[in-house]
């Protein structure tokens, strides 16, 4: 197998993985991109809303009240150090970007405008129209390109980390365009490979999203953290699972149930649309389960979200992205009509567990984005602090990686391991693969998370879904491969990338039935309060040696702000 040496390699080249190679490279070090597709498709530019940040503190925003919202916001779950270090470092991300050409939507007076977000209780979310996302990585992609030691591997697939006595050497990969795997030497290593979206059917995520990295890490060593909380947006676009972001209900949408009805008025009577997205979510839900809803496809029931009273002009010029999904996915024309949408997995609170410099626990390993969990977010992140989280770890890890990697020899990569991996892909899986069809098992995974693992939560759903996903495990054997060709095998890539969101399936349940409380974005209806006397605590996963989840937890760290009911 061919051996590629850099010195800083990054797995993902969505907003953190671009951030931090930037970062890295300005440092002098050699920095390698794997990304699994072109790194203007990675999920990242589909990002809409906005990025958090304190730009004013003059007309009344602060760091402590950024700090305060996403603690409160957290369900107390987040660890308050590394948030007001978080807050303190977003500002000179803002900046940094503007300088870099970012095009941010700006306010009369031409300074950089900002927009109400759900549990923000100051305007801070900077945006560029409704297609942030995709004005962000389109200035960070440009500024790599400045760089000559920054090379990015487009649709190379990472398939597991080279880790030996708990330090990181490297990765295999597989080019996808020959089909030849390649090992990385690398003296450090960033994970930046975005969520577990895809985990359900009705999500907001690309076909990308299928947990590779967190699943990588975890099995090369690296505990993970958190694992039960998984963000359900309000604002699915029924039946697509198309995110409508939170900027409709932000430039003032409201939600309504089939008696046309603001419901929120009921369950959050001050924030009302923009309280947090747990609380809106189990409105939403409640309204649905007690017939105040609308009946949807396949189960997919709704609500209404009613942006009529916003008039064209405002929708044409802040929504456009919205009314453009709308118009050509439904034939809809929100300045007229109601869109329905229900609630749908959009991200990931937990993830590679790290430090407060985004190291994990494998020496020599950093994790950022989405993909990581330092535990900014707790148990319910905040619409618009993603991306700023994605950015302010992407520097901190590109920094910190880059000064170890320039302290350290050049050694070579544990060859065996390599061999053996390269093995396990072409002998195990291509030509030798056993097990049912992985699209049903895909399906039916999809199912039982959709099913179990949604909004509401039950111990008894827990469990089932849980049997569910192990039988399924035995069923997809090794994974197989009908095509066995090698150039951009896609079967391959499919069969890869279910046997890591399989074993992230089973450590979302195992960690959802243990937690029996209901915090944030985890709501069990057999413990529906918060217990904070015996699970103010994160979840922390180990692998064993037998491949099986192993619990454990550790303390919330708490600076200032001691937990309190949570009102909006
Ligand atoms: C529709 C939508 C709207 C959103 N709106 C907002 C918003 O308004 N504000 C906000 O703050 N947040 C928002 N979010 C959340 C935010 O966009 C994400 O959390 C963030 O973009 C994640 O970035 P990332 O860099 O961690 O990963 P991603 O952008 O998901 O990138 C992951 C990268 O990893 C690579 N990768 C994965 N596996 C492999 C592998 N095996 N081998 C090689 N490469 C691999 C992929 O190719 C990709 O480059 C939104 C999310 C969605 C889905």
């Amino acid at each position: 197998m061919e051996v590629l040496r850099t010195d800083v390699l990054i797995i993902g080249s969505g907003l953190a993985g671009l951030r931090a190679a930037i970062e890295a490279a300005s440092r002098g070090v050699e920095v390698s991109i794997l990304t699994k597709v072109h790194a203007m498709r990675s999920h990242s530019v589909a990002y809409a809303g906005g990025t958090a940040a304190v730009l004013y503190p003059e007309e009344g925003d602060s760091f402590d009240l950024h700090a305060f919202d996403t603690v409160k916001g957290s369900d107390y779950l987040a660890d308050q150090d590394v948030v007001e270090m978080f807050v303190r470092l977003a500002p000179q991300e803002i900046l940094r970007l503007e300088h870099w050409g970012m095009p941010w939507s700006r306010k009369k007076d031409g300074r950089i405008d900002q927009r109400p977000f759900g549990g923000h209780s100051f305007d801070r979310a900077c945006y560029a129209s409704d297609k942030t996302g995709f004005y962000a990585m389109q200035t960070l992609y440009n500024t790599t390109l400045k760089y000559d030691n920054i090379k990015i591997y487009h649709e190379w697939f990472a398939t597991s980390l080279l880790v030996e006595d708990n330090e990181f050497r490297g990765a295999t990969a597989i080019e996808m365009k020959s089909g030849e795997m390649y090992a990385f030497e690398a003296k450090a290593g960033i994970m930046a490979t975005g969520g577990i979206g895809r985990l359900y059917n009705f999500t907001t995520y690309g076909h990308s999203a299928t947990a590779d990295g967190i699943a990588m890490a975890y099995r090369a060593g690296a505990p993970i953290e958190d694992m039960e909380f998984i963000q359900f947006h309000p604002t699915g676009l029924v039946p697509s699972g198309i995110l409508i972001s939170e900027a409709a209900r932000g430039e003032g949408g409201y939600l309504r149930n089939n008696k046309g009805e603001r419901f929120m008025a009921k369950y959050a009577p001050q924030k009302m649309e923009l309280a947090p997205r747990d609380v809106v979510s189990r409105a939403m839900m409640r309204e649905i389960m007690e017939g105040r809803g609308f009946e949807g496809p396949n189960g997919l029931d709704y609500v209404h979200l009613d942006l009529t009273h916003l008039g064209d002009e405002k929708i044409s010029e802040k929504l456009t992205e919205i009314k453009m999904l709308c118009m050509n996915l439904l034939g809809i024309n929100p300045a007229e009509e109601m869109v329905p949408v229900r609630p749908v997995a959009h991200y990931l609170m937990g993830g590679i567990q790290v430090d407060m410099n985004g190291a994990t626990k494998i020496k020599g390993l950093w994790a950022a984005g989405e993909c990581n969990c330092s535990s900014v977010h707790g148990a319910n992140r905040l619409g618009t602090n993603s991306s700023i989280d994605c950015l302010v770890f992407g520097y901190i890890t590109g920094k910190n990686a880059a000064e170890y990697a320039a302290g350290r020899p050049e050694r070579d990569i544990p060859k065996e391991k390599a061999e053996m991996e390269e093995k396990r892909v072409f002998d195990g899986i291509l030509r030798g693969g056993t097990g049912e069809d992985p699209y049903l098992i895909r399906r039916e995974m999809q199912n039982t998370m959709g099913k179990y693992a949604y909004v509401f939560r039950h111990g008894d759903g827990l469990k089932e879904g849980l049997n569910r996903i192990r039988e399924l495990r035995k069923l997809f054997g090794t994974g197989r491969v009908a095509d066995k060709s090698k150039e951009y095998n896609q079967n391959l890539i499919h069969v890869l990338e279910l046997d890591f969101m399989l074993e992230m399936a089973e450590v979302v349940l195992t960690a959802a039935l243990a937690r029996t409380e209901s915090r944030g974005a985890h709501y069990r209806l057999d413990y529906p309060n918060r217990d904070d006397v015996n699970w103010l605590k994160h979840t922390i996963i180990y692998r064993t040696k037998e491949g099986l989840p192993m619990l454990d937890y550790i303390p919330v760290r708490i600076t200032k702000w001691k937990p309190a009911e949570r009102k909006y």
